[in-house]
């Protein structure tokens, strides 16, 4: 049954609908020149997204776990001491994906809910290679400080998860000095899951794993994959056969991205803060407990308690029977007793924020 919209990104996403148009036009071959101009177009339009003038920013061909393992898998040298904040769900697969990549993980647990102590990530090694930190918690809802990680990392890398971020909340990966990042298309950037956003700087490329373990993902070979005009000012574009580009999906999130860009970075970002604060206050008003730590909430995923004696799973079957909201369920232990509304994208407006308000409180009968 195809629904007239949902509210949490992570699951069947509501895509802008010029990204959903473009993926009905006809297919293009992967060294069309029509498809290689949109794929120059899209790591353009991607640098902007992710504040970066890095040359090496690409749409990797799969979802944003293929990001994290891109990101670990072509930095961590065997036996590198990976420093990782684990403030929720993300933080915690970040150690499981860099000790299999041979590293040895020194993990700093918060509470969920709480946003990555700084201090605390800072000081847990004298050297670490790489200090790795989620920018905004889905799981949780949290956004921590990268900018204050990037101050004080030293000699480290500094490693950041960006897939709620992008596209919804401040993101300036040179300034706040990200070494390498990823995200993903179908959270605020409103396309539908399938690409990685990637960036990684020279800095970061240099100390690359020279063979690493996967093949796919092996940055070193992706340059001929984007062309060499992804990678040099005004080169031209030389691609080998790396893999086949999946072009409709690249097509989607140029259109994705184009419309972003067209609003204006800016502008998203306060049309998603404002769209989160008046979420936040219309539940706090109806007399329910936001579960992210006050003054560290993202506005576009918002954790709000389930209260006592409340079903969690009916009022979520409800919301998306009766009136076609998708409100996420809490994570790991909080599977019933948070839920997660999401207002990425296309969903991070007042309509949508009244019309969740309101389903709510028909459901809980406030
Ligand atoms: C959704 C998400 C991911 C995983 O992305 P997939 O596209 O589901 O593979 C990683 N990190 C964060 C913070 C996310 O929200």
């Amino acid at each position: 049954m195809i629904r007239e919209r949902h509210l949490f990104g992570p699951g069947p996403s509501n895509p802008y609908p010029e990204a959903t148009r473009a993926l009905a036009d006809p297919l293009l071959g992967h060294l069309d020149p029509e498809f290689l101009r949109i794929m120059d177009e899209t790591c353009e339009m991607l640098r902007e997204a992710w504040g970066t003038s890095n040359a090496r920013t690409l749409p990797l061909s799969a979802t944003g776990s293929a990001g994290m393992e891109a990101a670990f898998v072509n930095t961590v040298h065997p036996g590198d001491v990976v420093v990782v904040a684990v403030n929720g769900l993300f933080g915690q697969r970040m150690t499981d994906v860099a000790a299999r990549c041979g590293a040895e993980v020194v993990a700093v647990e918060h509470e969920w809910g709480q946003p990555v102590d700084v201090d605390r990530v800072l000081a847990a090694h004298p050297s670490p290679a790489i200090i790795a930190a989620v920018h905004a918690e889905t799981s949780t809802g949290v956004r921590s400080d990268i900018a204050a990680l990037g101050a004080g990392k030293g000699d480290a890398l500094l490693l950041t998860d960006a897939v709620t971020s992008i596209g919804g909340i401040e993101l300036r990966a040179d300034d706040w000095g990200v070494d390498i990042g990823y995200a993903g298309t179908q959270k605020c950037l409103g396309v539908a899951p399938g690409l990685a956003p990637f960036t990684i700087n020279d800095r970061a490329f240099e100390r690359r794993v020279e063979t690493p373990r996967s093949w796919y993902l092996d940055l070193g070979m992706l340059g001929g994959y984007v062309g060499e005009a992804g990678l040099k000012e005004g080169g031209k574009a030389q691609r080998t056969y790396h893999h086949t580009a999946p072009t409709a999906m690249v097509a989607s999130l140029h259109a994705g991205l184009t419309r972003i860009l067209g609003e204006g970075l800016e502008a998203v970002w306060a049309r998603h803060q404002a769209a989160g604060d008046a979420l936040q206050s219309g539940l706090e008003e109806m007399g329910l407990e936001l579960f992210a730590a006050e003054g560290h909430r993202l506005p576009d995923l918002t954790t709000v308690r389930v209260p006592e004696g409340v079903d969690s799973a009916a009022v979520r079957r409800e919301l998306l029977d009766r009136h076609g909201i998708e409100i996420g369920a809490g994570a790991g232990a909080y599977a019933t007793s948070v839920w997660r509304i999401g207002l990425m994208g296309h969903n991070a407006r007042p309509d949508a924020v009244l019309l969740v308000l309101a389903a709510l409180e028909d459901a809980l009968g406030r």
